[in-house]
């Protein structure tokens, strides 16, 4: 079978079923499975597909038809342009992430040493993606779940960042003494932030595949942050900043709690939907 009807023939069973990125998934599933760059599935549409090939990616879009998202299925997802591995600890990195990498990197200097902590770092996209931004940046990556830090680290060293990352497996509090005690530039986290009972209210693809470690904000969505923004007080130097991915109602929340801890320069910043989505603020 020729690729350009390959796709097609993914695309149509993906659109039949009603999945509401279908095109989209579709062009992820069948390039990333042949190793082809999304162009390549038009450009190149008349190489030939081998039998066994196309029989295993009909295998692969069964799974999606069944309700495995596209990057569970591939073990693999793209974040700020570049590829990153998960595993069943790590949260799929979302593209409103992005908002948050682009938010540090527009306020931080390229050709300075800088140490960010990435807290909850689940698959590392944000640690791995900061470092491989910024030469000259370090990163000690906090996780609670060692399988997710094996998945940060296989991602730090799948970018090459490996030597300017570190993994911690601890909750915040308990890492600070042990391992760093100079503080770091910037602590960025995209923690847990749905309230328990709204849980099971998520997408299924959502509930089922990411783990909840990753999704639970406890009874207010907000345990995370008051947790961090709690210790983060003690041991940042003034001027040093703090960057959050939140829920889209959460912003007057943590800014309340920023502002009750000693932070101040509070800024709110908006994802490509409209929604409050990163609050960033500085150490008064
Ligand atoms: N953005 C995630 C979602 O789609 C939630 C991630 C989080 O709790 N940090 O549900």
């Amino acid at each position: 079978m020729q690729l350009g009807q390959l796709y097609r023939q993914v695309r149509d069973r993906f659109r039949a079923a009603g999945l509401p990125a279908a095109d989209l998934d579709a062009r992820i599933l069948v390039s990333t499975l042949l190793d082809l760059s999304i162009s390549d599935l038009i450009l190149d549409e008349r190489r030939e597909i081998a039998a066994s090939t196309v029989a295993e990616i009909g295998q692969k879009a069964k799974l999606r038809l069944a309700g495995m998202p596209v990057g569970r299925i591939l073990g693999e997802r793209e974040f700020y342009g570049r590829r990153f591995l998960l595993n069943s600890a790590a949260l799929e990195p979302r593209p409103d992430t992005e908002v948050l990498i682009d938010a540090v990197l527009h306020r931080t200097m390229s050709d300075r040493p800088i140490v960010i902590w990435d807290i909850g770092t689940g698959s590392g996209a944000i640690a791995v993606t900061l470092l491989a931004e910024l030469p000259l940046c370090q990163a000690i990556a906090f996780d609670l779940s060692e399988d997710a830090l094996a998945c940060a680290a296989g991602n730090a060293r799948l970018h090459d960042v490996d030597t300017r990352f570190q993994a911690v497996c601890a909750d915040f509090l308990s890492s600070i003494d042990t391992c760093c005690s100079d503080g770091p530039d910037w602590i960025i986290s995209n923690p847990p932030y749905i309230q328990t009972d709204v849980l099971s209210t998520l997408d299924p693809e959502v509930i089922h595949f990411d783990p909840l470690l990753a999704l639970d904000g406890g009874n207010s969505g907000l345990e995370a942050y008051v947790c961090i923004i709690t210790d983060a007080a003690k041991l940042m130097k003034q001027g040093t900043g703090i960057a959050f991915e939140i829920g889209f109602d959460q912003a007057a929340d943590v800014e309340k709690q920023l502002r009750h801890h000693g932070f101040g320069a509070i800024e709110i910043i908006k994802d490509l939907s409209g929604n409050d989505r990163v609050v960033l603020a500085r150490r008064a």
